[in-house]
C-alpha cells in the first residue's frame, strides 16, 4: 500500500481482514494524510477544517465499525458570506429574502434554481454543461457574479469556468439533504477528540492484524518484475505481488511514469487539481459569529474562514477560538511557495476589511500547512475519463481522489474508495 490517507488505510485494513499481508508506505512520519492533526490548545485539530454531512453514511458505517460510532457529535452550524464589503448570514431561505446584494428577482432565481438542484437525483442532466453556462441560463448574470462566480473561483481558480455543473449538483444536492426538513438549519458532523481517531483506530486494528507500516519512506520508484513489483524506498528495493497506489496521479506517473503506457500517461497526467494553503489562527478573541464564512470578493487573496469554535465548544482548546484561512490555489500562484511570514502579510490587512477591530494581538499562535494535492477539477464529460482502478502494469492499481465522481471529494468518499479498491484487488476484478 501507498500512502496512509483515509483510501489508503482503509483499503489495507480491508485486505488485512481478508488475511493479506500487508506493508503501508507513507511519505509522512505519521497517518492521516489530508486529515493529519496537530495539537492546538492541548486538544487534537486538523490541520485542514473538516466535518461531515448527514449523508456521509461510509464514514458514519466505519466508524461504528471500529467502534467510534458513538463519538461522533451532529451539532448546528452558522453559515455566513461576505459580499458587498459586510457580513450576511447565507444558507438559509430567511437569509436569502435578507441578502441584499442581490435584487428580488435575482432572489428569486437564486431560490428556484437551487430548488430545481435540490430536487433533481439525476446527476447526468450535468455532465456536458460547465457550472458558468448552467447557472447564467438557469439563475442569470447577477446571481453568478455575486455568489457562485467567486466561490467556484475561490476553489479552483483560473480552471474556474472549465468546472462542470455536476461538481456544484454533488455539492448541492447532498448538502441539501443534510439540512432539517424546514430548511432552516444544518447540522454537521465531527468526531470528539479530532477526525484523527478514526485514524488511529485504523492504524491500531491493522498493527494488531500484522500489517507493517514505513512511516516518513516515501515511495520513490515502482518497477515490474516477473512475479510482482518491486517498491523502490530509501531502504532500498522491497517486493510485493500487488501495490495499491493511492497518492496523487502525479506522483504516480513520477514513480511509476515509465512503464506506463503514453495514452494511460496522457490519461493520468490531464486530471489536474488545486492545491491548498491552509492558515490556523488560535485567537483570544472570536472574529465574527459564523463556522463558515464564505468570501464572495475576488479581490481577496483567500476564499473562505472557518471558526471552529463556532461550531465546536471552545472550552476544548483551553479556551482558545480556532479560526482556518483556506486558500485553493494552482502551485505556480505565487502564495504557494512563499514564506509563512510572507502570506500573513498578505492576509493580515483583509482580515482587518471583514472586522476592523482584528490586529496581531489576537493572535496567540499561528500554523501553517499545504496540501499539493487537495481538489480534483472536474470538467465536463469527466466520467469517462475517469481511470480505473486497474493500471496497464500488472498487479499495480491506482485509487485516490480522482475516482470519486460524481460527489465531491471527502473523507465519506475515500473510505467508499478504498473499500470499493481494495473489493477490486480481492476479487481481480474489474472495477466499475
Ligand atoms: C482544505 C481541505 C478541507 C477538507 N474538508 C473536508 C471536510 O470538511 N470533510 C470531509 O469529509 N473531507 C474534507 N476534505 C477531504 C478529505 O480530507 C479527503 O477527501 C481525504 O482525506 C482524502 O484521503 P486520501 O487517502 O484519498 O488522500 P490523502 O489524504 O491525500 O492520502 C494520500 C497519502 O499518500 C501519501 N503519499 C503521497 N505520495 C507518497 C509517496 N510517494 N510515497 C508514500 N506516500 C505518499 C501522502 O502523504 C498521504 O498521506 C478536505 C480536504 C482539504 C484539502
Amino acid at each position: 500500500m501507498v500512502g496512509a490517507g483515509l483510501t489508503g488505510l482503509v483499503a489495507a485494513y480491508r485486505l488485512a481482514n481478508a488475511g493479506w499481508q500487508v506493508t503501508v508506505f507513507e511519505r509522512y512520519p505519521e497517518a492521516g494524510g489530508l486529515v493529519a492533526t496537530f495539537d492546538a490548545g492541548g486538544e487534537r485539530l486538523e490541520c485542514f477544517y473538516h466535518h461531515l454531512f448527514t449523508t456521509d453514511t461510509d464514514y458514519v458505517a466505519l466508524a461504528q465499525e471500529l467502534g467510534l460510532g458513538g463519538e461522533i457529535e451532529w451539532l448546528p452550524s452558522r453559515m455566513g458570506i461576505y459580499s458587498g464589503r459586510r457580513l450576511w448570514d447565507f444558507g438559509t431561505p430567511v437569509s436569502l429574502l435578507k441578502f441584499a446584494p442581490l435584487p428580488w428577482v435575482d432572489k428569486f432565481r437564486f431560490g428556484l434554481s437551487t430548488l430545481l438542484l435540490n430536487r433533481t437525483a439525476d446527476f447526468t442532466k450535468f455532465e456536458q454543461v460547465t457550472a458558468r453556462e448552467w447557472i447564467l441560463k438557469h439563475a442569470g448574470r447577477r446571481v453568478y457574479d455575486t455568489v457562485w462566480g467567486p466561490l467556484l473561483h475561490q476553489k479552483f481558480a483560473e480552471k474556474a469556468d472549465d468546472v462542470a455543473m455536476v461538481w456544484l449538483w454533488g455539492k448541492l444536492f447532498l448538502r441539501g439533504r443534510s439540512r432539517s426538513v424546514t430548511g432552516l438549519g444544518e447540522r454537521l458532523g465531527y468526531m470528539r477528540g479530532s477526525f484523527g481517531r478514526l485514524v488511529d483506530a485504523l492504524a491500531q486494528k491493522l498493527r494488531e492484524s500484522g500489517a507493517r507500516f514505513e512511516l516518513a519512506t516515501p515511495v520513490k520508484r515502482i518497477t515490474p518484475f516477473d512475479g510482482g513489483l518491486e517498491v523502490h524506498t530509501r531502504n532500498g528495493p522491497a517486493r510485493f505481488s500487488k501495490v495499491l497506489f493511492t497518492a496523487a496521479p502525479s506522483e504516480l506517473l513520477r514513480a511509476a511514469g515509465e512503464h506506463l503506457p503514453q495514452d494511460y500517461r496522457t490519461r493520468v497526467g490531464s486530471l489536474p487539481a488545486t492545491a491548498a494553503l491552509c492558515v490556523v489562527l488560535e485567537m483570544s478573541r472570536s472574529f465574527s459569529p459564523y463556522y463558515w464564512l464564505n468570501i464572495a470578493d475576488q479581490e481577496f487573496p483567500f476564499g473562505g474562514l472557518i471558526e471552529h469554535t463556532n461550531y465546536i465548544p471552545r472550552e476544548r482548546y483551553g479556551g482558545r477560538y480556532l479560526l482556518y484561512i483556506s486558500k485553493y490555489l494552482f502551485q505556480e500562484h505565487g502564495l504557494w511557495s512563499a514564506h509563512n511570514d510572507e502570506v500573513w502579510a498578505t492576509y493580515r490587512p483583509y482580515l482587518q476589511r471583514i472586522n476592523p477591530s482584528f490586529d496581531d494581538s489576537w493572535v496567540l499562535a499561528r500554523h501553517h500547512f499545504k496540501a499539493a494535492y487537495a481538489q480534483p477539477v472536474i470538467p465536463r464529460g469527466y466520467r469517462s475519463t475517469i481511470p480505473p482502478f486497474e493500471t496497464p502494469v500488472p498487479g499495480l492499481y491506482h485509487a485516490c481522489m480522482a475516482q470519486i465522481y460524481p460527489e465531491d471529494r471527502g473523507q465519506n468518499y475515500a473510505i467508499r474508495t478504498g473499500n470499493r479498491a481494495a473489493a477490486t484487488l480481492l476479487e481481480g476484478a474489474p472495477s466499475d
